[in-house]
């Protein structure tokens, strides 16, 4: 295959087809899309601008001798640019995305709609409080449905992912430890084998040191092993409730309660809210902090990093170090008046029990996230959210009981949560690793679950369907998937080791592109010097 000056294959996508190679490259409106660098000339411009006027240079030597390198090109160009990119995209909007952990739902048009209010859309978190009465009050009142629905006394709005929230929560159990004067003796947080890399990764940035919980065999925490682990250097634990195995850690409460009597407390990571909303309420479970991701479980558009929004709901315990700002009644408001602000620091909470552990981000949040979160719980309705909760569980059973069959469940076949977990067992002596698999799966048009995650299991395969996807959507999926284990099965290898196909690029080296990504643009070597 022909490879470009970045080591890309600069042919599409095909070969093994019988089809014709095109002239262009391109096939049919599949249009191939080179580097931005490769198309645009760093001499063009895509403004007319007036000669610039001599002038003193006032840059003391510093100015720059040979051009940036920058591609420029016209508007159209650029726009086609990153309308083709933006078409080879694959996306919830386009398809079942059945990602395991990360809720890939329908965001309904209504939050679009929402969101795009000229006084939601065009907000400036520096506008003064009196001006943004409705913004700050869309805040307070998500606020409150966060704390109505899981139970807890406090939340955080500021942070803005699921892994920003561990963190927050984390910072104020480390306050909360402070305040107390057991700061510098607890040092250690215990976090499940099956965990999300996040939630270690947090501790470790809060200096913590990482204990790992064993799974028991069922693929959930046995408060045994947790209370093996606890003692007064203890800080608190990280647990994923339903757990990254998709199923619900039923001792929960036995394990929150041996965590308090050690004195430490206990983070939830709630990235799988959405299987339990409306059915179980975290404060009654005995837990101290969790974050919620409002892109996940409240429907609001994600991945390819887009904007995120991770909340923190708190227990009583934590609640007085919940980080500024902090949405108050605003006192200089006259009487009658009543107006809501941000307190920014603490001053201003005086004679509150608040000790804010600081600010987290500059500003308030993702407003666009928050109103898209309250749109939807508002349209949904309480039993609403109940019955999302129960779709998404059932739809997963679904997944799982037609393919129980053909694939590998590792934890035997037992009811799960919103998410089922095979493992690759079903693929031994085929030749076909759980890589292959999900690429085949590529070429049959699915972006492929979650893989080789939680690490618990062998090759794992975390399908998520979540509740937006029909009967229909569901049975064509399955029947997709059982045709790709079939086929395994038969020996058919190539559909597999070659996959994807047909997609605008093939197998790549995802290890070499992590590990060493070209981040830099490189132009080729002109031919001529090439050559000598
Ligand atoms: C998605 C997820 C996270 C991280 O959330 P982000 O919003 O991506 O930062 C943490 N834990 C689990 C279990 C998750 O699924």
């Amino acid at each position: 295959m022909t490879m470009n000056s970045q080591g890309r294959p600069s042919a599409p996508a095909g070969g093994e087809t019988a089809a014709p190679q095109t002239f262009t490259g391109n096939r049919a409106l599949m249009i191939e899309e080179p580097l931005l660098f490769e198309i645009g000339q760093t001499d063009n411009c895509g403004v007319d601008l007036p000669e610039a006027p001599q002038v003193k240079d006032r840059l003391g030597g510093l100015k720059r001798k040979a051009t940036a390198g920058l591609p420029a090109l016209s508007e159209p160009e650029a726009m086609r640019h990153y309308v083709r990119l933006s078409q080879k995209n694959y996306a919830i909007d386009s398809g079942l995305y059945p990602l395991g952990s990360c809720t890939m739902k329908h965001n309904p048009r209504l939050n679009e709609k929402m969101a795009r209010l000229p006084g939601f859309a065009d907000v400036h978190p520096l506008q003064p409080a009196s001006t943004v009465q409705g913004a700050i009050e869309l805040i307070d009142r998500l606020a409150d449905w966060l704390k109505e629905l899981t139970g807890m006394a406090a939340v955080a709005m500021s942070p803005k992912a699921g892994a920003h929230g561990e963190l927050c929560g984390m910072m104020a159990i480390k306050a909360a430890l402070e305040a107390r004067g057991e700061g510098g003796k607890r040092t250690v947080v215990l976090v499940p084998e099956s965990a999300h890399g996040t939630n270690p990764a947090t501790a470790a940035l809060l200096r913590y040191s990482v204990k790992a919980i064993p799974a028991r065999r069922d693929g959930t925490v046995d408060p045994a092993s947790v209370k093996e682990l606890l003692d007064e250097t203890v800080a608190g634990i990280m647990l994923t409730n339903p757990n990254t195995c998709g199923l619900f850690e039923r001792d929960i409460i036995a394990i929150a309660d041996a965590v308090h009597e050690a004195g430490a407390y206990f983070y939830c990571d709630g990235a799988n809210f959405n299987a339990i909303v409306g059915k179980a309420r975290p404060g009654d479970l005995g837990i101290d902090a969790m974050h919620i991701n409002l892109h996940k479980t409240f429907s609001t558009p994600h991945g390819g990093g887009g904007p995120g929004a991770g909340p923190v709901v708190l227990s009583e315990a934590l609640a007085p170090f919940a980080p500024l700002p902090i949405i108050a009644m605003d006192k200089s408001s006259r009487p009658g008046e009543s107006l809501l602000a941000f307190a920014e620091t603490a001053g201003e909470l005086a004679g509150s029990a608040a000790r804010p552990f600081g600010r987290l981000t500059a500003f308030h949040g993702q407003m666009g996230m928050f109103v898209r979160a309250l749109a939807y719980m508002l349209s949904h309705g309480s039993d609403g959210m109940r019955q999302a909760s129960e779709d998404a569980v059932l739809n997963a059973n679904y997944v799982r009981a037609r393919l129980a069959d053909v694939m590998s469940l590792p934890f035997g076949n037992r009811p799960c949560m919103h998410e089922v977990l095979f493992d690759d067992t079903f693929l031994k002596d085929t030749g076909v690793t759980t890589l292959d698999f999900a690429k085949a799966m590529i070429d049959e048009g699915y972006h492929p679950m979650t893989m080789y995650f939680p690490l618990v299991v062998h090759g794992a395969m975390l399908i998520e369907p979540t509740e937006s996807e029909s009967k229909a959507s569901l049975d064509l999926f399955i029947a997709t998937m059982r045709d790709l284990v079939m086929d395994a099965r038969a020996g058919n290898t190539q559909r597999f080791s070659g996959a994807p196909y047909h997609a605008p690029r093939r197998r790549l080296d995802e290890t070499r592109a992590a590990r060493a990504p070209r981040l830099v643009y490189t132009p080729p070597e002109p031919v001529g010097e090439a050559a000598e």
